[in-house]
């Protein structure tokens, strides 16, 4: 092959052998491969063109180009060839072909139509552009980089020529301002018509240095932020500075962070400045670092001077060795203490002081609030003085006192409850109260009392605190003697209205019964002198018994008054008996009643009041009358009972009910089923205090049904001081021939029984 195919195949005609020789030249040798293709297939190929394809020359010529080409690639491949061809394109196509090993090659390529062999022919450049290509893409993969290194700043970039024309944003920039490219700076980023002041971009401009300046800028939103705006100058290959690359950081929140910290210091410094505490910051040497106005008041001293102290001047508590000691301990978690502080008069006040420890510019430094509680210290003796009393009063309280947790549970209890409840104070405590407590209520409860029997209590409650926690305390006061004596009040009301009818009862029977006989005598209806006689006897003993009820009356009102008083003279007891028994002998002997007198006549003399004394034996025959059972006899007795004379006057009546016993000398009072046989219920009170005047007593025994005995004892006369033995003989208890005998035995005189 060679040069003579060439030159016939390119038909240049005339061809001269230098020519060929040349074109042969041009095409072995030509770095660009080459081909000539007929119907489409290759007609003629070089070295370089084989050497790409990696196909022999043999297996190019007759092979179809379009095979070479990449099968996505082909369609477009023909139409650039043929507008090519046609004269409509004129720069060259690129496109991917498939060598013979199978690798994809970028290929760029122009065709162009010539004369071969007699033929039309087309002409073929075909250049390896695959290391471009891979360069290309490598270049274009980096650039991706740094975009998207620049998108994702979050600095705003933008770059400005000489002019100040804006000729590029980043994404951050063109999100806030918009696309304004070719447009000028200042309008855009600042809505002025000229250049800004101290502007960054100027100055890089100036010396091709970097810049800094901070702007506020009102942001479309018409928020205002704070940038800070870097200018560095950009150059070219000769490192003339071409244009400007501005930076800028939306300082906004670190400026707002700026703020709060400046205004933070403030804050803390005017609270350090104007605390009520004193604050004092020490060194590591207990030297004072700062402090504020407070802790130099607190201390007597000015700022001034208590800068120049350490702990040691004002804390006598604390040697320095303790206080280095103990500085060296504490750390952020600090330390509480009570002390006392010295001022500088000399003048001591309790402190309380917490102690943090923490590094500041390198240095461990000491944070001291200290506090004077002095006044709190005071008020808490006060408080402790105060709860001492409010306990001693609560202690010494007659009523009482309980207090009980919100579950009932007892947490406190003084004297006087525990002798309400007869229990010792450490049994009650923790238990639970027996009585349901309610704020607010009153109740009365029933109560054991020391002595075992039953008593009664009212329970007031109030809520109230205890150990910080709602509690209810309870004053327990025992109102036993009260209901006791409401209980009498009662009764003695009771009384009263029975006495009332009583009493009318007791008056208005003597009256009719005077009324009725007086009214017969005057309507001359009396038969003869003899009933007129014995209407008139009535008529005088109903006259005579209203006129002891009556007397009654008056004694009982007199004793009230303090009005009441005894005519004493020498009497004897036996004339007196006698003289009462007799006043019943027309009753006796009308009923058949016997009443019997035991009375010795040695009887010694009596100092009484003998009608008081009389109208006490009235009263206890009466009685004995009034309540007798059939005809049996009533005895009166008396009788010689050492000092006093010792009267009895027994019945064999109804008897008295064991209840009534105790309550049988009280005014008033009548046993319940003695009612129907009449009565005041005052004899019994007026003769007890007409014997106790008389300085005796008097008492009854009874059984119910079997009868009563009445007893009184009379003082008798205090006699001239005489030997004992003269007295028992006078008194009938020796005979004179014992007495004899006795002091014969005893020499000495006088005798002791
Ligand atoms: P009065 O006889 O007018 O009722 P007293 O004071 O003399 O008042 O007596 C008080 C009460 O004592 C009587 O009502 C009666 O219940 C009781 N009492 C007194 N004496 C006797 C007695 N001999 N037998 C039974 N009960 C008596």
């Amino acid at each position: 092959m060679g040069s003579k195919l060439l030159s016939s195949t390119l038909d240049c005609s005339p061809q001269s052998e230098l020519v060929e020789e040349l074109l042969h030249t041009i095409c072995d040798n030509s770095p660009v491969g080459i081909y000539v293709l007929q119907d489409r297939r290759f007609q003629y190929v070089n070295p370089k063109f084989v050497e790409l394809t990696r196909y022999s020359k043999d297996e190019l010529l007759g092979m179809d180009a379009i095979g070479l080409v990449l099968l996505e690639d082909r369609s477009m491949v023909r139409e650039s060839a043929i507008e090519m061809l046609k004269g409509k394109r004129f720069y060259p196509y690129e496109f991917r072909a498939i060598n013979k090993a199978g690798e994809p090659r970028w290929i760029i390529a122009t065709v162009s139509s010539i004369h071969y062999r007699g033929s039309r022919a087309v002409l073929g450049n075909y250049m390896d552009i695959t290391e471009r290509k891979r360069a290309e893409e490598a270049l274009q993969a980096e650039k991706n980089k740094l975009q998207s290194l620049v998108d994702a700043l979050e600095y705003g970039l933008t770059t400005q020529d000489k002019d100040y024309n804006i000729i590029y944003q980043n994404t951050l920039v063109r999100r806030i301002f918009g696309d304004h490219l070719g447009e000028k700076c200042y309008r855009i980023y600042e809505g002025r018509d000229k250049l800004c002041d101290r502007c960054p971009v100027k100055k890089a401009f100036g010396d091709g240095k970097s810049h800094t300046s901070v702007r506020r800028v009102v942001m479309p939103s018409g928020e205002v932020n704070f940038w800070e705006n870097t200018a560095n100058p950009i150059r070219d290959a000769g490192g003339r500075m071409v244009s400007c690359l501005e930076v800028n950081r939306d300082i906004t929140e670190r400026r707002k962070q700026e703020q709060a910290l400046a205004d933070e210091l403030t804050r803390r410094r005017l609270l350090i400045d104007e605390s009520l505490d004193g604050i004092v910051v020490l060194d590591v040497d207990a030297n004072v670092v700062e402090a504020n106005q407070s802790f130099a008041e607190m201390l007597g001293y000015t700022l001034e001077e208590v800068r120049e102290l350490h702990t040691w001047d004002w804390d006598k508590n604390f040697p320095p060795k303790k206080i280095l000691e103990m500085g060296r301990n504490i750390d952020e978690k600090g330390l509480h203490l009570e002390t006392e502080h010295t001022r500088k008069d000399g003048s001591i006040i309790d402190v309380d002081i917490s102690i943090n420890g923490t590094m500041c510019g390198g240095q461990k430094l000491f944070f001291c609030v200290c506090r004077d509680i002095t006044k709190r210290k005071q008020a808490e003796e006060a408080l402790k003085a105060s709860r001492a009393s409010f306990h001693n009063i609560v202690e010494m309280s007659a009523d009482g006192v309980v207090v009980t947790d919100s579950n009932g549970v007892i947490r406190f209890v003084n004297q006087a409850l525990e002798s309400l409840l007869n229990h010792k104070a450490d049994e009650l405590m923790g238990e639970m109260f027996d009585f349901p407590v309610v704020a607010g209520e009153t109740t009365e409860i029933d109560i054991v009392r020391r002595d075992g029997k039953p008593g009664m209590a009212e329970m007031r409650v109030v809520e109230t605190k205890w150990d910080g926690e709602t509690a209810y305390l309870a004053s327990v006061r025992d109102i036993t003697e009260r209901k006791q004596v409401e209980e009498k009040l009662r009764e003695l009301d009771h009384m009263k209205s029975e006495l009332i009818s009583n009493i009318s009862h007791e008056l208005r029977s003597p009256l009719h019964a005077t009324q009725g006989f007086t009214k017969l005598m005057l309507q001359k209806k009396v038969p003869d002198p003899e009933t007129q006689e014995e209407f008139l006897a009535i008529i005088d003993e109903q006259i005579e018994r209203l006129g002891n009820l009556i007397d009654d009356l008056l004694d009982m009102s007199r004793f009230e008054a303090g009005r009441f008083s005894i005519q004493k003279r020498r009497t004897s007891v036996r004339d007196v008996i006698h003289d009462a028994v007799g006043s019943f002998d027309c009753l006796a002997k009308e009923k058949g009643l016997a009443i019997n007198e035991d009375i010795p006549a040695s009887l010694p003399g009596i100092e009484a009041d003998e009608e008081r004394l009389k109208q006490v034996m009235i009263n206890l025959l009466s009685n004995a009358i009034k309540f007798r059972q059939d005809s049996s006899p009533i005895m009166v007795k008396a009788e010689n009972r050492g000092s006093e004379l010792l009267v009895q006057v027994i019945d064999h009546g109804i008897g008295i009910p064991t209840e009534a016993m105790s309550h049988l000398f009280e005014k008033f009072y009548r046993a319940r089923d003695t009612m129907a046989r009449g009565g005041t219920g005052l004899g019994l009170y007026i003769s007890k205090q007409i014997i106790e005047a008389h300085g005796g007593r008097i008492w009854a025994e009874s059984k119910p049904g079997k009868g009563s005995t009445f007893y009184f004892t009379i003082p008798k006369l205090k006699q001239k001081r005489k030997k004992i033995g003269e007295i028992l003989v006078a008194d009938g208890l020796i005979t004179p021939q014992q007495l004899e005998e006795k002091l014969r035995k005893q020499q000495d005189g006088e005798y002791r029984p």
